[in-house]
């Protein structure tokens, strides 16, 4: 990764990024609709001819000044958006540890949906095989979630057990 480098703003150059996101009501971000790097994902604008993030952009804009080595990261783990309170200065070190606490959180859901998955998989009959095929579990998983033996407080959740 480059390190980006310090940029001026000019009232023109806040004008057009204004008129390039969108505010999505679910999560309270504003969507970057302009220009986006798409392998990085991140937004991009284009300031004195040169591409600098949308959301570094808007961070300057709204709180001052970023140094080249001031890192802008996201709240909301949504990289296209640009809202100044989902956004926050950080290190290098804090960037990593934020994307293993969110790939953890994921990881967390995706089981718990497994879990659900899994007790309805059996419920319609799906025999144990396929079940541990699909979902890279052993008998013994399947079972105990099927009988609500395991995982209770995740069934109990969805309202599958008592
Ligand atoms: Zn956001």
């Amino acid at each position: 990764m480059t390190k980006p480098k310090p940029f001026s703003i000019n009232p023109s150059h806040a004008r057009s990024f204004n008129a390039k996101w969108m505010p999505v009501t679910e999560s309270g971000c504003w969507v970057w609709m302009g220009d986006v790097n798409i392998t990085t994902n991140y937004g991009r604008i284009c300031v004195n001819s040169r591409k600098v993030g949308a959301h570094r952009f808007s961070f300057q804009l709204h709180f001052g000044e970023l140094r080249g080595d001031d890192l802008v990261l996201h709240k909301c783990d949504n990289t296209l958006c640009v809202r100044p309170d989902h956004l926050y200065l950080g290190n290098a070190a804090d960037n990593v540890r934020d994307r293993t606490a969110r790939t953890k959180l994921r990881q967390s859901k995706l089981d718990e949906m497994a879990i659900i998955a899994i007790f309805h998989a059996r419920k319609n009959g799906s025999p144990y095989h396929d079940i541990q095929e699909r979902y890279g579990v052993d008998s013994m998983t399947v079972w105990s979630i099927a009988n609500g033996k395991r995982w209770i407080p995740v069934l109990r959740s969805a309202g599958l057990v008592k």
